[in-house]
């Protein structure tokens, strides 16, 4: 990638921009010194220029190679913290399902932690958000309609590009790479700096843009986001995860979600004492299996593939639902493939 393209990552007419600050021939002067500021929805000054330096200007490669979840601590110990959240503000970690709980447009700090890190080694930090059931783990994870709109606030002095994406960072440098449009990943890419004098981390800032709930967007899948250490080449040297809930009550939904597991790990043992109550475990809607015949008629064909997968969507909750409490699942399942068929055929016809 050249450095103009980094640049106009943020700055959609870099000559323009270069013309209009008397700055046309020293490119690498307005890489150093002129970040583009912006201004977020609370008020707050942000940069998201893609200032690179020169001596580390080579990124990886705008897709991951090799985009696991299995956690890797590397070669360099790499490892991903996130400080629980000690004051009363709008986000919290759990440790216990290394998940953080968050409000949208919220900024918190990621602590990354590198051991033995070559001198000579450029490193790079990538993450990439991706769902976290199987059967959605290859769809994109992208913002929803109404807030990659152009017109929504969070937009204002954004490059384009970065409307899609759900994360933001606050680094300087960080490079948004993926298009849902083209199918190729949503990922984040930033150079990782060296730690301050007498500290052993890295500290950078991120935000959602996002919420898990929004329709047409993550629409109720749950995410998680892989951080991986990369080199300029794309290689992988670590790798961490981090479950990730964009919600409007995240102290809430943190404690319903650790009292969840809690209840999930010995769960026969403990229902079969209560006897009785074991009715109270049976999935709320197993009386609701009648089936129901829709036949709408849904102007322009976007519409109807996008209600197709919100349908498809719903049943795949569904069939999870119902395989976890161990529900009758068949008339679900026979849904979903009738859908899977639907959009395949579809897209056959492209
Ligand atoms: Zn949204």
């Amino acid at each position: 990638m050249s450095q103009q393209s980094q640049f106009s990552d943020i700055i959609p007419d870099v000559d323009k921009f270069l013309e209009d600050h008397g700055l046309k021939d020293d490119v690498g002067r307005i890489m150093h010194e002129n970040n583009v500021h912006l201004v977020n929805d609370d008020g707050e000054e942000e940069k998201y220029s893609n200032e690179a330096n020169y001596t580390e200007s080579i990124f990886p490669p705008d897709q991951p190679t090799n985009l696991g979840t299995e956690e890797y601590p590397g070669p360099f110990n790499f490892s991903v913290l996130i400080s629980p959240n000690e004051q009363k503000s709008p986000w919290e970690y759990s440790e216990k399902l290394n998940k953080i709980f968050i409000g949208i447009n919220v900024k918190f700090p990621v602590a990354f932690s590198v051991q033995n890190r070559p001198q000579n080694l450029p490193l790079y930090i990538r993450a990439t958000p991706v769902f976290c059931q199987t059967q959605h783990f290859q769809d994109l994870v992208h913002r929803c309609v109404g807030h990659r709109h152009p017109q929504d606030q969070s937009n204002k002095g954004v490059a384009p590009h970065i409307f899609q994406h759900i994360i933001r960072c606050s680094n300087d440098s960080a490079l948004y790479f993926g298009d849902k449009n083209t199918g190729a990943r949503l990922n984040i890419v930033l150079p990782l700096a060296h730690p301050q004098v007498g500290e052993d981390v890295v500290k950078e800032f991120f935000q959602f843009v996002c919420k898990n709930s929004c329709p047409l967007g993550m629409n109720r899948r749950p995410i998680d986001v892989v951080f991986t250490l990369e080199d300029n080449k794309g290689e992988v040297f670590g790798r961490r995860l981090v479950g990730v809930r964009v919600c409007s009550c995240p102290k809430r939904d943190k404690d319903k979600e650790e009292k969840d597991m809690e209840s999930a790990v010995p769960p026969r043992r403990k229902k079969r004492k209560l006897g009785n109550d074991e009715r109270r475990v049976v999935p709320q809607g197993s009386s609701d299996n009648k089936i129901f015949a829709l036949n709408i008629h849904i102007p322009g064909k976007k519409n109807y593939l996008q209600a197709l997968k919100m349908c498809q969507d719903m049943l795949a909750n569904e069939i999870l639902k119902k395989q976890e409490q161990g529900g009758d699942d068949s008339a679900d399942k026979n849904c979903y493939n009738e859908i899977t068929v639907l959009l395949n055929g579809t897209a056959a016809f492209d």
